[in-house]
């Protein structure tokens, strides 16, 4: 598949705060960055919506848990299971707040499971920014939210692909593989006898990097928007309206016009809000609310997925 088609689409599979509704799941999203798929939070009846939905539980081999609050982590269990009774072998990383390695060894011994695979746990507690995964497409960080227990935002950067050669200057100037990979890199070649390739002339710039960042449950705060600044898109928390301000304040939550001040301030291209509370029976108000702030609002739905970029 070409670089840069439909390769960083993020699919949302619940959008309920702590209290699920009749269609509404607590939080889950699914990161997909050119077929590796992240999974972000992993609320009650996660596996249920990715099998909805269609997402490739064997392409899952990362999972971010912003905080460990039952509406974000209850899920969890039931798809470890599910991995060790598909026969999975491939190793999961999963990066979540201490104390998660005692929480799910603790249930694993309590249950019985042996799991057949590795499970790597990567316990989070810097309070500053911080890398915790690198590979070849994708860089993730990240950085501490406000809320009544430890709670993190996670920053998914795609990082910028390789130029792509245009297929006929393959024949034209007789390329070799090697002069390929230098050319893709953006060097130019010069052959013996001083003939010149450049590599303006036979590749094209690769698409712009796109990058998403994942707010979970928090407070509004003013640092907050510095960590986002300028992604593609930004999901944040707007578990509230403008007439639950106080309770907002009292739970350690953002209203949904805080939601889109973050977004304003930070320099997004788009916000997607979800986490709502079920006293809200549809999320359009809270959609009307952040729009005042920022226009390029939506409220997220079950099933739906954006392309980023
Ligand atoms: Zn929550
Ligand atoms: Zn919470």
């Amino acid at each position: 598949m070409p670089d840069g088609d439909m390769s960083f689409r993020l699919t949302i599979l619940g959008t309920s705060s702590a209290l699920p509704t009749s269609d509404r799941y607590p939080t889950a999203h699914v990161l997909n960055v050119h077929e590796r798929l992240f999974l972000i939070d992993c609320g009650e009846g996660t596996q249920m919506q990715m099998r909805r939905y269609r997402i490739r539980f064997g392409r899952i081999n990362h999972i971010f848990i912003s905080h460990l609050h039952g509406d974000h982590f209850f899920g969890l269990y039931p798809l470890l299971s599910s991995f060790n009774l598909m026969g999975r072998k491939t190793p999961l990383h999963l990066y979540a707040p201490e104390p998660v390695e005692d929480l799910v060894s603790r249930h694993l011994s309590d249950f019985d499971i042996n799991l057949g695979f590795e499970l790597v746990i990567h316990a989070l507690g810097s309070r500053e920014c911080t890398l915790i995964l690198n590979d070849k497409r994708v860089e993730v960080f990240c950085f501490p939210l406000r809320h009544r227990i430890p709670s993190y935002g996670f920053l998914f950067r795609e990082k910028r692909a390789e130029r792509n050669i245009i297929p006929e200057m393959i024949g034209k100037h007789s390329l070799s593989i090697a002069e390929i990979g230098h050319l893709k890199r953006g060097e130019d070649i010069v052959r013996e006898g001083g003939e010149v390739v450049s590599c303006e002339s036979v590749t094209i710039p690769p698409p712009e990097p796109v990058s998403y960042a994942f707010c979970s449950d928090t407070a509004w705060f003013p640092e907050l928007s510095e960590y986002v600044r300028g992604v593609d898109l930004l999901y944040h928390e707007a578990t509230f309206g403008d007439d639950n301000e106080d309770l907002a304040h009292k739970t350690g939550h953002s209203t949904a016009r805080h939601a889109a001040t973050v977004a304003r301030d930070a320099g997004v291209k788009k916000l997607v809000i979800g986490h709502f509370s079920a006293r809200y029976k549809t999320a359009d108000i809270l959609e009307e609310e952040a729009r005042q702030v920022f226009s390029a609002t939506e409220a997220a739905r079950e099933g739906t997925s954006y392309i980023v970029g």
